[in-house]
């Protein structure tokens, strides 16, 4: 694949409508407007249209559906409000077949695999922060879904995202790759972690890897190559490539069951399925990317 390529989740043809979200009377009549659509989603998983898109459902025949809770304004699109609804998963669904998230991201088209991103997010960051973490009381929903306010003690809730830096070590022409237990057999990717507070990237990236694999990074080598939306729940990926200082690993087998270090060749092979014993994950994960843009060096 070219490593210029769009990655999943990354695009979307929406406008987000700052200006409207802002206007109550507004937000009202767009979601009764004649062209307003609804994304069905349950268990923040979404609907494949059989046009092989996310599918938009009339606003009247969505709500059909018994909800989980009011919709959520994703934007416009094309001029046209859309919106996502979040389907109660003990309620029966009548001609909804949801599809599982990350399946999903390999059949759709670049353009909706963004819109599936904001709205998956979006879903369960309502779910998991229906109460005011500063003082516990249930907080209102405003802005059609972007905002929380608790009218308890005036603290405003804002969807929350998580940094995590995933990072290629290399070292000459070798790089490191981990596998969680977890994994498929023959899986292997590059290490990860949250980011922690008060941390750049860079440092995050050398922090990882020391902890996972008892390696010395120089911070300073570290070069960002790409930044993918992830959904599950809401992190921010940010890919980096960094210089390994040491060779020697110490496996911290609490965060991960294995790493080994990896031939430039050995890349090559995996990424064209060619390897004995060795795959790479699938083109949605930005790690893949990373091992494009390195053998591509
Ligand atoms: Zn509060």
């Amino acid at each position: 694949m070219n490593p210029s390529t769009p990655l999943a989740f990354c695009l979307s043809p929406l406008d987000r409508a700052e200006d409207i979200r802002r206007n109550a009377d507004r937000l009202a009549e767009l979601q009764t407007a004649e062209g307003a659509t609804a994304i069905p989603f349950r268990r923040a998983d979404p609907v494949i249209g059989d046009n092989g898109r996310l599918a938009r459902w009339p606003m009247g025949k969505a709500l059909t559906l018994k909800q989980v809770d009011t919709p959520i304004l994703l934007g416009l699109e094309n001029g046209e409000p859309l919106y996502a609804v979040d389907v109660d998963p003990d309620a029966e669904a009548e001609g909804a077949d949801f599809t599982d998230t990350r399946t999903a991201a390999m059949q759709l088209p670049i353009e909706e695999t963004g819109i599936l991103a904001q709205a998956r997010s979006l879903i369960e960051w309502r779910r998991k922060n229906r109460f005011c973490s500063n003082c516990g009381t249930l907080t209102t929903e405003l802005e059609a879904g972007r905002k929380r306010l608790c009218m308890s003690c005036g603290t405003e809730h804002f969807p929350r995202v998580d940094p995590v830096a995933i990072m290629l070590v290399v070292k000459d022409d070798w790089c490191l790759l981990g596998r969680q237990s977890s994994w498929p057999p023959r899986m292997w990717s590059a290490l990860a972690g949250f980011m922690e507070p008060g941390e750049t990237i860079a440092q995050a990236a050398a922090r990882e890897v020391w902890e996972e694999a008892g390696l010395q990074c120089d911070p300073a080598s570290a070069e960002l190559i790409a930044d993918q939306p992830w959904p599950f729940a809401s992190s921010l990926m940010l890919a980096v490539i960094i210089e390994a200082i040491t060779v020697d690993i110490k496996v911290d087998t609490h965060e991960i069951e294995s790493a080994r270090w990896f031939s430039r060749e050995e890349i090559h092979d995996m990424l064209s399925g060619q390897h004995p014993e060795a795959d790479v994950p699938p083109s949605i994960a930005i790690a893949r990317r990373l091992l494009e843009v390195w053998v591509s060096r």
